[in-house]
């Protein structure tokens, strides 16, 4: 187990990313291996995920909000493994989708079509957030 995180800085890559301020997602994202991919199981999904422990339970409790299920994060490959094909293979190929977090940056390892898929509930989670926070803190407008 490799768990005591190395302090040292993250070294400036020419494949800097814009969205990420995060050193923690940087290095998750600059060496991208089998240890470093997390898993979110969420309904029937199971998608690969690289970044930092904290954006990925961000993440994950994003998408919790937009489904009726429950989300959750694995930090090893699932029992089952990867359920869809396109899935298992997208980690291997070189383009990864930077999805922003926080103030970091996830690469979403899955197929097109799950990546849609998992956009739309994070984007809805995020809609989510926004209500809940802004009827927690604005006066109460309701009649
Ligand atoms: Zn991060
Ligand atoms: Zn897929």
């Amino acid at each position: 187990m490799d768990n005591g995180a190395p302090l040292q800085p993250v070294p400036d890559s020419p494949h800097r990313n814009p969205f990420t301020q995060c050193a923690a997602c940087e290095s998750a994202l600059q060496s991208p291996g089998r240890e470093s991919v997390s898993f979110l199981l969420l309904d029937q999904f199971t998608i690969p995920l690289v970044g930092c422990d904290n954006h990925l339970e961000e993440f994950c409790s994003l998408c919790g909000l937009a489904t009726e299920g429950r989300a959750e994060l694995l930090d090893h490959r699932p029992a089952g493994g990867v359920n869809c094909p396109s899935c298992r293979h997208e980690p291997h190929k070189s383009h990864q989708r930077i999805v922003p977090v926080g103030n970091g940056g996830l690469a979403v390892l899955a197929c097109a079509t799950h990546q849609s898929d998992i956009l739309s509930r994070f984007h809805t989670g995020l809609q989510v957030r926004q209500h809940l926070t802004s009827s927690l803190d604005g006066a109460p407008t309701d009649p």
